[in-house]
């Protein structure tokens, strides 16, 4: 059976908390296949070891690449971590994504606790 994916995504105040995340979950994130936004995912790779394919970076459309496999089936889970006290540059991208994350019934974690929640239930 092919492995689970899931999709990493931290606004910039939240990369610190979505690396030492994947670093305490390193075991268990090594049973799926990983994937994130540009930066997001450069740096859970280098904090990991672990391979996470990159899409665009999030305000250049990696939030769009990724809503769209979504929309194809191809994503099981997504971390965002997104920054609640921040103006985004790509506010419609956020809400595109998490949108059709709601049609597609894709759990998507937006903080560390549902984060946890997602990644102790999928198996
Ligand atoms: P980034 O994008 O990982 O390329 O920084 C995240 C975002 O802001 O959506």
């Amino acid at each position: 059976m092919d492995k689970k994916v899931i999709a990493l995504i931290a606004h910039d105040n939240k990369k610190g908390e979505i690396v030492a995340w994947a670093q305490k979950n390193k075991d268990i994130l090594k049973h799926y296949e990983l994937c994130g936004t540009g930066h997001t995912s450069k740096m859970v790779a280098e904090a990991t070891g672990l391979n996470v394919h990159s899409f665009l970076s999030g305000p250049l459309g990696g939030d769009q690449q990724i809503g769209a496999h979504v929309a194809e089936g191809k994503i099981d889970a997504i971390v965002f971590l997104c920054d609640p006290l921040t103006a985004q540059p790509h506010d419609p991208d956020v809400r595109a994504l998490l949108r059709i994350a709601v049609v597609y019934d894709v759990p998507i974690g937006t903080n560390i606790s549902t984060a946890d929640c997602i990644i102790n239930s999928l198996r």
